[in-house]
């Protein structure tokens, strides 16, 4: 399969922000005004817990909700934390796993990260599997070799491969302002597909959707969705604006899909 026959995919990610009306504004203004093709971009956004409900119910049917993060337990005496199955029975079809921030801030390791993805595989929800380097590890030439180590970790817990979207997202680059140029990403990108066609086969490393994270805004996406293994983004501050619009019309537009 080409590029050509990957739909691309954005997912907003709002982290813990937001009110009950900055979010219904959002979607009303934002989301709900945004025109795309749904067999060329697929698009996701991610509130918090709490406003998953609201989100869905205001929500045109073009756009998906996602959860920022599932439990590695399952139902039960767990405290705060909400499973792949009480997902799956919320009508919620997607989760992120091991954003940047849960392994950055919260401590959240390889193993754990492992875990969840055997979770949401367990009942059939969709995970964008976050991964990247930080900036020390790519200056010491070591980019390749982290992101092996954090693929590598979850690899046995994938039994379905099409419920997986794989983010890259360069810590250096989250929040920053600093977004990796085309040619890093597109670089960093062609050693993700390899490690899936090596680890896994050929045909899902090309069905493989892999986004980009880190500072993207509407003025970058357009180069970056351009390069050939660049799949889609994963959006922090700009998804929580209405220059995420503009986001989703440069992908719609880009010429990298049929
Ligand atoms: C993110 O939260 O995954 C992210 C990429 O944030 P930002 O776009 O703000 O860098």
């Amino acid at each position: 399969m080409e590029s050509a026959q990957r739909k691309m995919i954005v997912g907003g990610n709002w982290k813990s922000n937001g009110t009950v009306q900055s979010i219904k504004d959002l979607v009303n203004d934002v989301l709900n005004k945004a025109e795309f093709d749904t067999e060329r971009v697929e698009v996701i956004v991610a509130p918090i817990s709490i406003h998953i409900a609201s989100v869905k119910a205001l929500l045109k049917e073009n756009v998906k909700v996602a959860a920022q993060n599932v439990s590695e337990t399952g139902n039960g005496a767990f405290t705060g934390e909400i499973s792949a199955e009480q997902l799956k029975d919320f009508d919620v079809q997607w989760t992120y796993i091991g954003h940047s921030e849960r392994r950055n801030v919260f401590g959240e390791t390889d193993a754990q990260v492992a875990n969840k993805v055997a979770k949401a595989q367990s009942v059939g929800l969709n995970a964008i599997v976050c991964i990247g380097e930080h900036l020390e590890q790519r200056e010491a030439g070591e980019t390749n070799m982290v992101l092996k180590k954090m693929l590598d970790a979850f690899k046995d817990s994938v039994k379905d491969w099409s419920k997986i979207v794989i983010a890259y997202e360069p810590v250096w680059a989250i929040g920053t302002g600093k977004t990796a140029s085309p040619a890093i990403a597109e670089e960093t990108h062609k050693y993700i597909r390899s490690w899936v066609k090596e680890n896994v086969s050929e045909e899902v490393a090309n069905g493989m959707r892999i986004q980009y994270g880190g500072s993207v805004t509407a003025a970058t996406a357009p180069e970056l969705i351009s390069q050939p293994n660049i799949d889609g983004f994963l959006v922090g501050g700009a998804s929580l604006k209405a220059e995420f619009k503009d986001i989703i019309t440069a992908m719609n537009n880009s010429e990298s899909t049929a």
